[in-house]
């Protein structure tokens, strides 16, 4: 298949004054778009790859032919992460989780408020462009973790489900350097109904035996239910 870049469920000035209208513009319709189209360009003359679905290639990037292969960690991870990152975002966001995602959270962080701290945390103090993420790992068990680049958790058995972009394009314009106000900010736009979605994708993952049969099965669902929550705006 042809990689397009889906459509936000919101207008760019939507999540103002977490995330201000210049910034969205710029990171899905310019830095998300170059990696769609990077991925597709990478991905000529290898049909066999076409068919995947971004998660698929990235849980098995050892299977993907050495030339191509660090184009498709980079453009594919960019594709999948930001893919990822907008619909977990609304401007009827923040507040907090519930039900199953809530327990999860408060299991293995001992409560919401020390997730959010140590979440926040690993999002300030990482070092160099990347991402940090709440995982669920092959016990069903919750972790933080952050990645370099446009790395996803899946390509080390975790399944993401929620992702912060700390790469400096993703805040620059409007919080400069200061990153962690970025960070603080961005709570109040987060979608839990999104993430509740996203962790009851990954529960179904238990019935599956690895990783790549759960991405097979669900990411595409995933990948498809969000390209159908468009409602275009431009301004
Ligand atoms: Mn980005």
């Amino acid at each position: 298949m042809t990689h397009r870049l889906p459509k936000l469920p919101y207008g760019y000035r939507d999540l103002e004054p977490h995330i201000d209208k210049r910034t969205m513009k710029v990171h899905h319709g310019k830095h998300h778009q170059a990696y769609v189209d990077n991925l597709n360009k990478t991905l000529e003359g290898y049909p066999e790859l076409q068919s995947k679905t971004t998660m698929q290639l990235l849980r098995d990037l050892d299977s993907i032919p050495e030339e191509i292969r660090t184009s498709v960690r980079n453009n594919g991870g960019g594709h999948a992460n930001h893919s990822m990152f907008w619909p977990s975002m609304t401007f009827l966001g923040g507040g907090g989780p519930d039900g199953n995602l809530l327990d999860g959270i408060v299991s293995a962080f001992g409560s919401f408020t020390d997730f959010q701290e140590q979440f926040s945390q690993a999002a300030v103090t990482l070092f160099s462009n990347g991402w940090t993420w709440l995982c669920v790992d092959d016990d069903g068990k919750f972790v933080i973790v952050t990645t370099q680049n446009q790395d996803n958790p899946i390509s080390q058995g975790l399944i993401p489900i929620l992702g912060l972009d700390v790469w400096e394009h993703a805040y620059y314009l409007k919080y400069e350097n200061r990153r962690a106000e970025y960070v603080a900010a961005w709570w109040n736009v987060v979608n839990w109904g999104t993430v509740t979605g996203s962790l009851m994708a990954a529960g179904m993952r238990k019935s599956a035996d690895h990783v790549s049969d759960w991405a097979k099965n669900t990411w595409s669902q995933l990948e498809d239910g969000w390209s159908k929550l468009t409602k275009p705006k431009d301004s």
